[in-house]
């Protein structure tokens, strides 16, 4: 049991010990192609609260992994269309959706960088402008992040900005 519990605490150490990055995942893309009002924006349809940013692009732009990580799952996911869902740095998912084609297969180790797939308008994206939604989420609540008063507080400290994440600001 105590060597368990020391196996689990060195996997757990080994999560902090790759370099994170703050890769723009869109080419071409800057701060003004989001609104930075829209992360954790409520009500937001069946989601009911935005869990992450819309980088809105030309159809087709190459979509890049924000920070290297290996990827868990690509390929069509309900509402996020086609998708891939990555493990990072610090025990940080890194979710892409409404891509337009995937160029990951699973469990592929990517680079920061490294092209994923493209901007599209697959799952409920369909009919809209094209856009990437990305979403940064904690293995592990941020309590710190915890804000009285702030819609899903709880649930709100397992995400992060990905606005202040790719400008590598603290949060
Ligand atoms: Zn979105």
């Amino acid at each position: 049991m105590k060597s368990l519990l020391l196996l689990a605490f060195l996997i757990f150490l080994l999560g902090f010990l790759p370099e994170e990055n703050n890769v723009m995942p869109v080419d071409g893309a800057s701060t003004k192609d989001w609104n930075q009002q829209s992360f954790w924006y409520y009500p937001w349809g069946l989601s009911g609260v935005h869990k992450g940013i819309d980088i809105f692009a030309k159809k087709g732009t190459p979509v890049r992994a924000a920070t290297g990580g290996i990827v868990l799952y690509s390929g069509s996911y309900g509402r996020g269309g086609k998708v891939v869902y990555m493990l990072g740095a610090n025990w940080r998912f890194h979710y892409f959706a409404h891509l337009n084609n995937v160029s990951v297969p699973w469990y592929r180790v990517v680079s920061a960088g490294e092209q994923i797939g493209t901007v599209g308008t697959t799952g409920n994206a369909q009919g809209k402008s094209p856009h990437l939604h990305y979403t940064i989420k904690s293995v592990f609540p941020r309590i710190w992040a915890y804000r009285h008063g702030t819609y899903a507080a709880w649930q709100r400290t397992f995400y992060l900005d990905p606005g202040k994440f790719l400008r590598g600001a603290p949060q």
